[in-house]
């Protein structure tokens, strides 16, 4: 018996973190807040808490959920459906396995998102896949002025964003479900945004995300067919001042600023994530192009 286990060998709650942490270190790159994130939420107490108790031995009850629990996270699925939460922009957010995990990534997006919205007034924004609903929420509760849409495919996963709006009392989102822009046919925005699919569905690194939903990760062979679709149809959907704003992988940014282009959009950018790659790329509505019988008026 080692000093880690009390008079019944039963383990200490530090020795059963020792042990997930081991347990967790060939599939996790953050096996120790793993461990102790899903402990944490299976004592329902903070993690904080969880160290003062270090030396309590773990129940026998608690002890098998841990070790089901640590079972699932090592064959794969993320600490966030394990918990079923997951923090973005602050807010707490439900997901499930209808919803992409939010990343810390896509908060570039909203920091982008929000340097274009003045927040002292009204506009309409549109959020392309919203899933478990992230990015909407975080623009609605930073500006409650602006009018958010958000659409998405999944009836399941516009049930989770709902869901989620409805427990953080955020009001300025409309949820409707359907393919890109089919739901907002002939309305304009003054901003979209988007986190769509975006990985090649060829991509070894979709075997290390099979717990997330494949409509959210891969849009077809290249990666870049979501992309595609939405600039090419947001020149119908921005309002003269109007802003797209897109999240891509970090190797796509050239790729985007050109479909951009290519659409006609101006003053093209690409934002870096917190870790340093290419994540964001941004462009504004293309100029009025005069229409043929406004030129005839004119001579
Ligand atoms: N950034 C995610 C990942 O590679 C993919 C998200 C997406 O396809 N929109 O883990």
């Amino acid at each position: 018996m080692t000093a880690a286990h009390d008079i019944c060998g039963r383990p200490s709650i530090a020795q059963s973190l020792l042990h997930a942490e081991r347990r967790l270190a060939p599939i996790s790159e953050s096996p120790r807040l793993d461990a102790e994130v899903l402990l944490a939420h299976l004592l329902r107490i903070g993690r904080g808490a969880l160290r003062a108790r270090a030396d309590q031995p773990l129940g026998e009850g608690p002890s098998q959920a841990y070790a089901t629990l640590l079972a699932r996270r090592a064959a794969g699925e993320p600490v966030a459906y394990l918990t079923g939460e997951r923090e973005f922009w602050s807010l707490p957010l439900a997901v499930t396995p209808a919803v992409l995990v939010p990343r810390p990534d896509t908060e570039t997006l909203v920091e982008r998102a929000l340097e274009l919205l003045p927040a002292n007034a009204p506009a309409g924004v549109l959020d392309l896949g919203t899933g478990s609903g992230a990015i909407a929420l975080a623009i609605a509760h930073e500006r409650p002025l602006a009018a958010v849409t958000a659409v998405d495919l999944s009836a399941d996963a516009l049930a989770v964003a709902a869901g989620n709006a409805r427990t953080l009392g955020i009001g300025n989102v409309t949820w409707l479900q359907g393919s890109w822009y089919a739901p907002v046919a002939g309305r304009r925005f003054d901003l979209i945004v988007s986190n769509p699919p975006y990985v090649a569905s060829g991509d070894p690194a979709l075997a290390r995300l099979a717990a997330e939903p494949r409509l959210a990760l891969t849009p077809g062979p290249t990666g870049l067919e979501a992309f595609e679709h939405i600039v090419e149809s947001a020149a119908r959907h921005l309002t003269a001042r109007g802003w797209l704003v897109l999240e891509h992988g970090a190797d796509q940014g050239p790729a985007v600023a050109a479909l951009l282009e290519r659409s006609g959009l101006r003053e093209i950018t690409t934002r870096v994530d917190a870790a340093g790659h290419p994540r964001v790329t941004s462009g504004s509505a293309p100029a009025a192009a005069p229409s043929s019988t406004s030129v005839q008026e004119r001579t």
